[in-house]
């Protein structure tokens, strides 16, 4: 499972059009609806010989697995980007059209979904240029590539027609959702009720521990016989495999733990069989290895981009620990327990014995298929179900991507357009991204784990509300928490006055920001969104007669003015024992109302208001990263002497390469 960026770049936006504190570039290129970025890795420099040598191999590693994801997302995507990129590096023709920025800005876009879809949305592209331009510029590329020997006929309707392949990943509610599905996960003409019904007939009848069925393969029909085509070593997308094993090989030598090696001998073995079974030992022995600093995730790993759920996309990631932001999650863990006996809760709802959870704080070395460029912030694995049940998972936040997300926000115009004043601008420009950080630790570390149900009652009770008020319970605990002198004494935040970002962006989140998530008409569905609306608007309501908080209008614009931050806190609190009460005691009436009352309607004139603000600015709704590049200094033995980090090539000069270097598989598999 993977946290994706939720609101809290949209709500953080610490600065002004002040200048970044380091002169580090986070902005890069911006395009259609995407912004690029850049990650730091902090400390890599720092790190051992053996540690960057492991990093490297690992994260050659991580990019040979690029083009699997490409045909999985579509059996047409490698022979398109190929096509384009030909066109791209040997189009000699005037580059200045309004025909040839539309291409441009095609490629780009087909490169930062790894298809010819939404990576979001899963819609198909439609081309800003017309066909006859495209087929015009076709004849002038020469010397002819060998690309361009495709069958035309039978690839430009999958470029231009909008009924050929118009969804990736279709979800519509009684659709045949395989056959609909551009994706890559079954082969032609299997349908979802075949695909359903040969894996129904396989599942096991009581299998304590059951593999994953059909996670790493395709399903094909062969003479109308449905059979499996596994992803491994010799199997299909076997060529991509062998690299992405020998790069494993070259980085066994330098893993830091004995338990790490068996980690990597488990994966290679399981790239080698294919076997399921195999993949469940190594996702236990990966899960328990903790000590090391360096980590990675190489495989078919979520199955979101299956329509069924089932078959796993190809993503990895290379990450070192955090250790001084780890250190901050241990301090919160260590004194779980006076969190528990000192919130405002009442005593028959508390645990007497709380354990925190301490997440890691990971920074990302390198990003590879399907979690580049678009990424997550947080990662929870493995997926399997028993596995979880029985040995528990590993947690990562990855921080220098958060850092990365709030740099680039500074200066985006969002605060200086949504916040009140210069005080309070100061004020978030200060401390926003500290307590904002805080506060997911509080949540995710403390306010999760914390409270316990009356016996007897369901954890299902509160059906549908059951997210939105767990998702509510853990903010207002990191919302009452954070505010706390304890945190002070702890050496966690600076002063008693550092909080106050955090309440002001969230409150500002809660009534007004966020809603340019949402379209001109429609509710809040999303749980993380109804549940920052339910504690907004919650505690505007309640702090009414007091004028805790207020919404304001200056000069035709509405804003957020918080006039007594201690009564907020007691606000929060109060309601953090009401909807722990609501969870113990399983009671769903008082969660429907809840909810429904402060956290799914949208008032229409805020939101038409809000919207126009935001529109104003040209900020772009979806992010992706560019990669480091690193660069293996070799003596005349061929040994790795040292591995430098740059962070100077360009997106499309990035993405031309890697196509160059890791071109690991035909153009039909
Ligand atoms: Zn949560």
């Amino acid at each position: 499972m993977k946290k994706a960026l939720l609101i809290m770049t949209i709500a953080t936006f610490a600065a002004s059009a002040q200048a970044q504190e380091d002169n580090f570039p986070y902005n890069n290129e911006q395009f259609a609806d995407i912004q690029m970025l850049r990650y730091k890795v902090e400390g890599f420099e720092n790190l051992t010989l053996r540690q960057k040598t492991l990093i490297y191999y690992l994260s050659e590693a991580a990019l040979q697995g690029r083009d699997i994801l490409w045909d999985q997302n579509g059996r047409y995507n490698l022979r398109i980007r190929r096509i384009l990129e030909t066109i791209y590096t040997n189009y000699t023709g005037d580059r200045t059209t309004e025909d040839w920025k539309a291409f441009e800005v095609y490629l780009k876009r087909v490169w930062f979904s790894n298809g010819i879809h939404h990576h979001y949305g899963c819609e198909k592209f439609e081309p800003g240029f017309s066909e006859k331009w495209f087929r015009d510029v076709l004849k002038t590329i020469t010397p002819p590539d060998e690309c361009l020997h495709y069958d035309m006929e039978e690839i430009l309707p999958v470029i231009f027609d909008p009924t050929v392949m118009p969804m990736r990943t279709n979800q519509r509610d009684g659709e045949d959702l395989v056959l609909t599905s551009a994706g890559n996960y079954y082969g032609e003409g299997v349908t979802q009720a075949e695909a359903e019904l040969f894996y129904a007939q396989r599942k096991p009848a009581d299998d304590p521990c059951p593999i994953m069925m059909g996670y790493n393969s395709r399903l094909v029909k062969e003479n109308g016989v449905l059979r499996e085509k596994v992803w491994r070593e010799h199997g299909l997308y076997g060529q991509a495999i062998t690299k992405i094993i020998e790069n494993l090989q070259q980085a066994r030598p330098y893993c830091e733990t004995e338990r790490q090696q068996r980690v990597i001998d488990k994966l290679i073995e399981y790239y080698r069989t294919g076997d399921l079974r195999t993949f469940d030992e190594y996702s236990i022995l990966w899960l328990q290895a903790t000590e090391d600093l360096v980590d990675f995730v190489n495989g078919f790993t979520e199955t979101y981009g299956d329509p069924l759920g089932m078959k796993a996309s190809w993503e990895s990631i290379v990450n070192f620990k955090d250790l001084e932001a780890t250190a901050r999650t241990e301090k919160l863990s260590a004194n779980a327990q006076w969190f528990e006996d000192h919130s405002p809760v009442d005593p028959r709802f508390k645990k007497e014995n709380v354990k925190g959870i301490s997440a890691k704080v990971i920074t990302a070395a390198i990003l590879g298929g399907d979690l580049y460029p678009s990424t997550a912030i947080g990662i929870n694995l493995p997926n399997s179900d028993w596995v979880r049940r029985d040995y528990g998972s590993k947690s990562v936040t990855i921080g220098n991507l958060t850092d990365a997300y709030n740099k680039s926000a500074r200066g985006s115009g969002m605060g200086k357009e949504f916040v009140i004043d210069k005080e309070t601008l100061d004020l978030i420009e200060r401390y926003g991204d500290l307590c904002d950080d805080l506060h997911t630790d509080l949540h995710e570390c403390l306010g999760h784990g914390s409270g316990k149900l009356l016996p007897g009652t369901d954890p299902d009770s509160l059906k549908a509300y059951g997210s939105a008020i767990e998702e509510g319970r853990a903010d207002l605990f990191g919302l009452y928490y954070v505010a706390d002198p304890k945190l002070v004494e702890l050496g966690l935040t600076p002063n008693a006055d550092a909080y106050k970002s955090q309440y002001y962006t969230y409150m500002q989140n809660g009534l007004l920001t966020q809603l340019v998530r949402i379209k001109p008409g429609q509710n809040i569905e999303e749980a993380h969104m109804r549940n920052r609306a339910f504690i907004a608007h919650w505690v505007l309501e309640h702090g009414k007669a007091d004028k805790v908080v207020e919404l304001v209008k200056i000069k035709g614009k509405t804003y957020v003015r918080i006039n007594d931050y201690e009564a907020l806190r007691g606000l929060f609190g109060e309601l953090l024992a009401e909807v722990q009460r609501i969870k113990s005691e399983g009671d769903y009436e008082a969660a429907r109302k809840l909810v429904e009352t402060y956290g799914v309607k949208v008032d229409p004139a805020i939101h038409r208001e809000v919207l126009e603000r935001y529109e104003r600015l040209h900020l772009s709704p979806y992010k992706g990263f560019i990669n480091p590049v690193y660069t293996a200094l070799r003596d005349s033995n061929g040994n790795i002497i040292d591995v430098r980090i740059s962070y100077t090539e360009g997106y499309a000069e990035q993405m031309l390469r890697y196509s160059r270097e890791y071109n690991n598989l035909p153009d039909v598999n």
